[in-house]
């Protein structure tokens, strides 16, 4: 979809209950707006928008979301956003934390993302399944991966759409050629909802501060055509390397230097092929599963397999 087409079905959106105008009449009065008058895009939605406001008898105010930007899950990409979204409840999670109220995934027919719901925002519960059109949402960004943060402001209404939510995962493979810097044993800043990788022990925003450990590898894949960078979190650390976050912390207070984690984890992994599996965000992929390949088939042992035949 084009700009255009996908503003006009955002202010369609925005007006379906108040205004009784099909996509294309919004459309239309977009690009007569735009190709007629030079009318820069977002001026022109404005100017539309106002015409929608005035025949319904709103201000823009009464719109849901005071004129959020209303966004599909795979256009989240930034943190710190008050959005608009249209989501079905995919999967909900056990809260493991008493702040939580609710946690689990929401999808669109453009991927999934988490969401979290305060446990002090009094709202009220989301069911598995249902669709919902969540106004005023802020998104937030953990290690690359973003999701949505239902807070007392956001409005939530049931909506009767049906679609199939979609799959943003990206399926890359590869010979494991790098592990980059800030990979292995590191710190992060423990502040609520900060998370940053400490450098030397201080956090960009909030100085220094006893950093909590985790694990993590930022890697580089190369088919032999493309590299592509990946980001395996505790968890697919663990998994890929062996080393779990105690083991690591173990080594590198024996060692008394962290460095060495990354290291250790270097000689184990690196030239292996892995196929990894998992959301793309800005550069990186998100490795949610992992598979060890067996190495593409050596050209000599091939050629002797076959003069054996
Ligand atoms: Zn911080």
């Amino acid at each position: 979809m084009s700009d255009l087409s996908d503003t006009a079905t955002e202010i369609h959106d925005e007006f379906s209950e108040h205004v009784d105008a099909s996509v294309d009449d919004v459309e239309e009065r977009l690009q007569r707006l735009v190709t007629e008058y030079k009318v820069p895009l977002d001026e022109a939605r404005r100017s539309v928008e106002n015409h929608y406001l005035d025949e319904a008898g709103l201000d823009r105010d009464d719109l849901g979301g005071r004129g959020n930007e209303t966004v599909q899950v795979e256009d989240v990409d930034e943190p710190e956003q008050w959005v608009d979204i249209t989501a079905k409840v995919v999967e909900l999670w056990e809260p493991r934390s008493d702040s939580v109220g609710q946690v689990g995934l929401l999808g669109d027919p453009t991927g999934t993302i988490k969401f979290t719901k305060w446990a002090k925002s009094d709202l009220a519960d989301l069911q598995e399944g249902q669709t919902y059109r969540l106004g005023n949402v802020v998104t937030d960004e953990y290690q690359g991966r973003y999701s949505v943060k239902l807070n007392k402001t956001t409005t939530i209404e049931e909506v009767d759409e049906e679609f199939d939510v979609g799959d943003n995962e990206d399926t890359v493979e590869g010979a494991l050629v790098d592990i980059q810097s800030g990979s292995g044993l590191i710190k992060r800043c423990p502040e609520e909802d900060c998370t940053r990788v400490l450098q030397n022990g201080r956090c960009s925003e909030h100085g220094e501060v006893e950093g909590e450990f985790d694990l993590r590898i930022k890697g580089v894949l190369d088919d032999g055509r493309d590299v592509h960078e990946v980001i395996f979190d505790e968890d697919a650390t663990e998994d890929l390397t062996g080393v779990g976050l105690e083991e690591a912390k173990q080594m590198a207070k024996d060692a008394l230097d962290t460095t060495v984690v990354a290291d250790e984890m270097r000689a184990t992994v690196l030239g292996n092929y892995y196929r990894v599996t998992g959301p793309t965000l800005g550069r990186y992929v998100l490795a949610n599963d992992t598979e060890r390949l067996d190495a593409p088939a050596d050209p000599e042992a091939v050629l002797i397999k076959a003069r054996s035949i």
